[in-house]
C-alpha cells in the first residue's frame, strides 16, 4: 500500500461477507481496502459447516426470500470463477440433505418448515422407509424428508479462493490490521484509525466484523444488537461408507465431505468472546452421530473447533447504510447463515454503492425493520 493512499471503499472484517463485499466492488471497478484484525477468513466463516440450503429467484416474493435466492443461485458461477481463476476447487457439490425427525416436536417442526421451503420453490419429498434406507443405509432413524437440492461448500477453500480471487482483482488485503475507531466530519467518516496508529482514508466504510461488529460500532455512536453465539464441531475420520448426504436433525447436523471426513455439528452456547473447544460438545456431539449412525463408534474423532457466529436479537441480517451517517455501511448479524447468504449480501452492497437497482431496498434490512416482517424465515 503507498503512503496516503486513499479507497473508494474500505472494508472492515474479511469474513466471507467482507471477502465477498471486496470481491463484487472490486469487480465494478471500486478501489477496495480489506482489512481483518487477525488472518483472512479464519473466524466464523472458517468454522461453519457450509451447509447451503436451496431458494429460488422465481418463487422469491420477499426481500428476504430474494436475498437466500440470489444468495444460492450465485454458488455455481462463484465456484467456477474461483475454480477457473485460481485453481482452488470449493468443494460447491449437490450432496441433498435428509431431514429426519424422531419426536413429535421435530415432526412439527418438519411440517412447520414445508410453506416457506414451498415458497421458495424448493422440493420436498416425504421418504418411506425403504427409500430412506436405500438412500443412507447406515441412519437409524424411519421418518425423514429429502432435500435434493441442498448444497455444501468447504469453507476453508472457498475463503482461500475468494482472498486469491480479491487479490486478482486488485484489493488491497491488510491482515493483522484492527480497526479500533472512526475519523469523522460531521455525519460522515473520512477514514478508519487501526491499532498502530495508521489512518485509511476512503469515500465509503462497510463494518463485516461478524460478531465483532457492535463493539467497533459503539465508537460512532451506534447500538448494533450483535452478539457472538458459540459454535463447536467435530470431524470424524471416516472411508466415505457412513453417510453419504446432509443429515439435519433440528439444529443438529452431518456433513460428509468429499474425502471421508464426517462433520458434526453444532452447538450454540452464549459465553462471550472466548473461543473454547470443550470435552461436554465433543461428548453430546459424539452421542447424537453414533446414535444415528451406528457405524461411527468405532470410528476416530480427527479435529474439534468453535466458531462465534454472530447473533442478533433483531431476527434478520442487518445490511444496508447506517441511520445518520453518509457513507457508512454494515452487512452482519446473519447468526447461523452467514455463509449461504453471503452471495446475496455482497451484491447489495455492490449494487447500493454503486446506485444500481438491486433486489431488495436498504429498508429491508435495516435496523429498525420489525421482526415480524420476517415471520418465520428467518430460522427456516
Ligand atoms: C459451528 C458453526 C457452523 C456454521 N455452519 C453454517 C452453515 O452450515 N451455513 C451457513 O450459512 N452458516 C453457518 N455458520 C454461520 C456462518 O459461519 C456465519 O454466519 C458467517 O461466517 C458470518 O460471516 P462474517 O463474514 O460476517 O463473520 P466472520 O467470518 O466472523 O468474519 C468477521 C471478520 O471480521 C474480523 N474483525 C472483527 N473485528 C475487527 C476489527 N475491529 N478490525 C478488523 N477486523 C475485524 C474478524 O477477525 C473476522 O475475520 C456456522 C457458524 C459456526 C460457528
Amino acid at each position: 500500500m503507498r503512503e496516503n493512499e486513499r479507497f473508494d471503499v474500505v472494508c472492515v472484517g474479511a469474513g466471507a461477507v467482507g471477502l465477498l463485499v471486496a470481491h463484487d466492488l472490486a469487480d465494478r471497478g471500486a478501489k477496495v481496502a480489506l482489512l481483518d484484525q487477525g488472518m483472512t477468513g479464519r473466524e466464523a466463516s472458517w468454522a461453519g459447516a457450509g451447509i447451503i440450503p436451496p431458494a429460488f429467484i422465481d418463487h422469491a416474493k420477499t426481500p428476504y426470500a430474494r436475498l437466500r435466492a440470489v444468495s444460492f443461485e450465485r454458488f455455481g458461477a462463484l465456484a467456477a470463477e474461483i475454480l477457473n481463476n485460481t485453481g482452488i476447487d470449493i468443494g460447491y457439490r449437490r450432496t441433498g440433505g435428509i431431514e429426519i425427525a424422531r419426536t413429535d416436536e421435530e415432526r412439527n417442526i418438519l411440517v412447520d418448515a414445508r410453506p416457506a421451503r414451498h415458497a421458495l420453490g424448493v422440493s420436498v419429498e416425504s421418504l418411506a422407509q425403504d427409500q430412506l434406507r436405500e438412500l443412507e443405509p447406515g441412519l437409524a432413524a424411519t421418518e425423514a424428508e429429502w432435500l435434493p437440492e441442498m448444497c455444501q461448500i468447504r469453507n476453508p477453500r472457498l475463503l482461500m479462493g475468494l482472498a486469491v480471487r480479491c487479490r486478482q482483482l486488485g484489493v488491497t488485503i491488510l491482515e493483522h490490521t484492527p480497526v479500533v475507531d472512526f475519523v469523522s466530519h460531521t455525519n460522515k467518516i473520512n477514514a478508519v484509525r487501526t491499532k498502530n496508529g495508521n489512518l485509511l482514508e476512503g469515500d465509503h466504510f462497510v463494518v463485516t466484523a461478524g460478531a465483532w461488529s457492535g463493539e467497533l460500532l459503539k465508537r460512532v455512536g451506534q447500538n448494533v444488537p450483535i452478539h457472538p453465539v458459540q459454535g463447536q464441531i467435530i470431524v470424524y475420520e471416516t472411508s466415505g461408507n457412513d453417510a453419504h448426504h446432509i443429515i439435519l436433525e433440528g439444529k443438529r447436523y452431518l456433513v460428509p465431505r468429499d474425502d471421508g471426513l464426517l462433520l458434526v455439528g453444532a452447538t450454540e452456547e452464549e459465553i462471550g468472546f472466548a473461543k473454547q473447544v470443550t470435552d461436554d460438545a465433543l461428548e453430546s456431539l459424539r452421542a447424537f452421530a453414533c446414535e444415528l449412525f451406528p457405524s461411527l463408534t468405532h470410528r476416530k474423532v480427527r479435529h474439534a473447533w468453535a466458531g462465534l457466529r454472530p447473533g442478533n436479537k433483531l431476527g434478520h441480517p442487518i445490511i444496508g447504510p447506517l441511520p445518520n451517517w453518509k457513507n457508512l455501511w454494515l452487512a452482519t448479524g446473519h447468526f447461523r447463515h452467514g455463509l449461504q447468504q453471503s452471495p446475496g449480501t455482497a451484491r447489495l452492497i455492490a449494487d447500493w454503492i454503486t446506485k444500481h437497482r438491486s433486489f431488495a431496498e436498504p429498508e429491508d434490512f435495516a435496523i429498525d425493520t420489525p421482526a415480524e416482517f420476517f415471520a418465520s424465515e428467518f430460522q427456516s
